[in-house]
């Protein structure tokens, strides 16, 4: 059992005034399934018989989550009465709920067996409607009730699917994998946002490798994701890759991804992406131009998917310049430093090593590059600007394109050890430009 966390604690005593209050009220959802596990749960849920505003009556106003129909979030736990969802039309969302005073209502209008148990927090019993804690002991992620029925009304879940099957290391129940079969090519009904969100969960909360896997096989990935399927059956060199073709290489380095952030693992997922359009068999097979067009596509995909700009920009550079560490011991020591000194290079570094030991398995580059950043100190990667363009003026020079010519020329020499300091830079910048007009 995990320790009891403040939030956890919280949860507990909250269902505890509601029921001093005279209400029924349980913990529900992940935080029971996660507890059962012996996890520790992301976050708590209260359901409870009690109306919005008699909630309301023993907390306080709270906060209103909008979307939800008077869900109320009191100290970042989410409490919400008893209910049921009706009128899906749009294969998102329920057009009404109706409060039901019996939990089991309340069970009954949730996605899977295992998300649909309550635990009496004062007594420690457990609630199951619908078979819940079996499925728990069996591992299996199953649908509450038709599992066509419920991924038709609201599409979503397939995806939920998938994430909870991936990070709990569960199976797909049969019935619930042939439904999403059948409805994966509704998927992109949802909401751009909403696909992205459950993409990131699925990279980075556990099981990658097994989640696309999973979305692969339910033909959900075809739906969201064509690009990466199409990197099934895409043959590689065997001298460099032995593991097999780009999908596999790609699946194994989503293995083997250790706690990764969002922006590594969409680079893990993304690097190959422009392998498929550029396959050539010349003397052997040829990927050129790969990382180049891979940039560009993976930008397009986050891009479609509404991810971050700061996160598109990171995992385009992450695509870009994947190729670049075979060339790292040749390099001049102005453009390995700039290499390395590339906003968030630990992820370069990391998804270089899982590109590594998913192939060929050899890391001379990779301990190479490590080497170097230890040796390098920090004031190296990035020294003090020698000259400026102010500096250019005074010399009696008309500020244009070719400042920044000049002043990354001067750093050049400064990341080479040829100058450093302010007179030697304005000297190399005389002697290499000419006098001033
Ligand atoms: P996580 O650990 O990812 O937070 P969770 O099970 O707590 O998993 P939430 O998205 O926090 O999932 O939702 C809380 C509960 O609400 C779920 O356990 C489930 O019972 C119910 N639920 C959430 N989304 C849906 C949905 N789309 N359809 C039906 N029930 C849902
Ligand atoms: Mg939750």
């Amino acid at each position: 059992m995990p320790a009891t966390t403040g939030v956890e604690a919280k949860a507990r005593t909250m269902a505890l005034a509601l029921r001093d209050a005279g209400h029924e009220a349980y913990l529900v959802g992940g935080c029971v399934r996660d507890f059962l596990l012996g996890r520790a749960p992301g976050d708590y849920d209260i359901a409870t018989s009690a109306r919005p505003e008699e909630i309301a009556a023993v907390f306080g106003r709270g906060e209103t989550v909008g979307a939800h129909f008077g869900v109320m979030l009191v100290d970042g736990v989410e409490v919400a009465t008893f209910r049921s969802d009706y009128d899906y039309r749009d294969g998102r969302r329920p057009g009404e709920v109706r409060f039901e005073t019996d939990p089991r209502e309340d069970a009954l209008r949730r996605d899977f067996t295992v998300n649909a148990l309550f635990l009496d927090s004062e007594t420690g019993e457990i609630l199951d409607f619908v078979g819940g804690r079996e499925d728990l002991e069996r591992g299996l992620i199953r649908a509450v009730g038709d599992p066509r029925a419920r991924f038709a009304e609201d599409h979503l879940r397939m995806l939920r699917a998938v994430r909870f099957a991936a990070r709990l290391g569960f199976e797909l129940d049969a019935a619930t994998r042939e439904a999403i079969v059948e409805l994966a090519p509704r998927i992109g009904v949802i909401s751009a946002e909403r696909v992205r969100d459950e993409i990131e969960r699925i990279l980075t909360e556990g099981g990658a490798r097994r989640g696309f896997e999973l979305l692969d096989e339910t033909g959900l990935l075809g739906e969201v994701l064509p690009e990466a399927a199409a990197l099934k059956g895409v043959a590689q060199p065997p001298e460099f890759h032995p593991e097999g073709d780009v999908w596999t290489h790609v699946m194994m380095m989503l293995g083997a991804m250790r706690e990764p952030t969002a922006s590594l693992a969409l680079g893990v997922l993304l690097h190959d992406i422009g392998k498929p359009p550029t396959f050539r068999v010349t003397d052997r097979i040829r990927f050129d131009g790969h990382a180049e067009l891979g940039a560009r596509m993976a930008r397009a995909i986050l891009e479609r998917l509404r991810f971050p700009g700061a996160e598109v920009d990171q995992v385009e550079s992450l695509v870009l310049h994947h190729m670049r560490f075979r060339d790292t011991p040749n390099m001049r020591p102005s453009t390995l430093k700039r290499f390395l000194r590339m906003p968030r290079f630990e992820e370069h570094l990391e998804l270089h090593r899982l590109d590594c030991v998913a192939s060929h398995g050899r890391l001379g580059n990779y301990e190479f590059v490590r080497a170097r950043l230890a040796e390098i100190p920090e004031e190296e990667l990035k020294p003090p600007r020698l000259v400026t363009g102010d500096d250019l003026i005074a010399m009696g020079r008309r500020p244009g394109p070719d400042f920044r010519t000049i002043l990354d020329e001067v750093e050049t020499a400064q990341l080479e050890g040829a100058i450093a300091t302010r007179e030697e830079a304005l000297l190399f910048v005389e002697t290499r430009f000419g006098a001033a007009p």
